[in-house]
């Protein structure tokens, strides 16, 4: 029997934490920050006690209570007791906070699936810098569009889809009971729309006994317009060769929008 539990996502923007269980694989997709859940009670430099591990998290809410899901250590001072990890892999869609962030609890033993680009996004993050950013030491495991990894009875493809941050994919999860499609967070309107399609395309072929979707705009009314961006993926190429300091832009660029772009629109 497939089952799919679904612990942050609906009715908000972000904080995906989405779980699909057939018979005893269970795999989660996306494990991140609520914004709408964290707003209620951290604002300015107030924020959860890293020292605390999950405690403050639990204790608010904001953390799911999931056995078997965190480590020992982020479990240290909460009364959530630690049990060994009965999850097989977690596969991110993308580098946003929303969609990975609470990976910083998630024991270290339990696979991350992230694409190569989105891994190279996170080992940018600085930690301490950005309490939310540091997200821990994991098991990483990387794939490229259109791989298959399987668990048991699950197999899970890839297929990369256009986002504001480069790297980011849609999902397709062939269980016993048919194709779940999950879009991580996609659009239509920027300048790699094709690779949306593609998605939609392959997604299709699937005939889905279920869509789980989420995205910004899915008309292409202002692609084009976007000059902004356009420009963004231009540096990206010019500066790949000298990391760290090229994805340490690039996440600028992309989540706190303070990347100063010169005026091109003239020339
Ligand atoms: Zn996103």
């Amino acid at each position: 029997m497939v089952k799919l539990i679904i612990f942050g996502g609906v009715n908000e923007i972000g904080g995906n934490k989405i779980l699909v269980e057939d018979g005893k694989t269970r795999i989660f997709f996306d494990f991140g920050l609520s914004f709408a859940k964290g707003q209620e009670y951290y604002t300015g430099f107030l924020t959860a006690r890293s020292v605390a591990g999950a405690t403050d998290d639990l204790e608010l809410g904001i953390l799911p209570r999931i056995k078997g899901l965190y480590s020992k250590e982020m479990l240290k001072f909460t009364d959530l007791k630690y049990e060994e990890p009965k999850f097989d892999a977690i596969f991110l869609s993308h580098a946003h906070m929303d969609h990975c962030s609470h990976l910083q609890y998630i024991d270290e033993s339990i696979p991350i699936h992230a694409g190569e680009c989105t891994l190279r996004i996170i080992e940018s993050f600085e930690p301490g810098k950005r309490e939310q950013e540091a997200l821990g030491k994991h098991n990483y495991k990387t794939f490229r569009t259109g791989k298959k990894i399987s668990y048991d009875d699950v197999t899970v493809e890839p297929i990369h889809v256009d986002h504001s941050v480069p790297g980011a994919y849609g999902f397709l999860i062939h269980t016993s009971a048919g194709t779940i499609v999950y879009t991580g967070d996609l659009r239509r309107h920027g300048p790699a729309s094709f690779m949306t399609d593609e998605f939609a395309e392959k997604a299709d072929k699937c005939d889905p006994a279920a869509l789980i979707i989420e995205g910004t705009r899915l008309g292409r009314k202002e692609k084009g317009e976007n000059i902004r961006e356009f420009v963004s993926a231009r540096y990206v190429t010019m500066l790949a060769g000298s990391p760290p300091y090229s994805f340490l832009q690039l996440h600028d660029s992309t989540s706190r929008t303070t990347w100063p772009v010169p005026d091109i629109s003239a020339r």
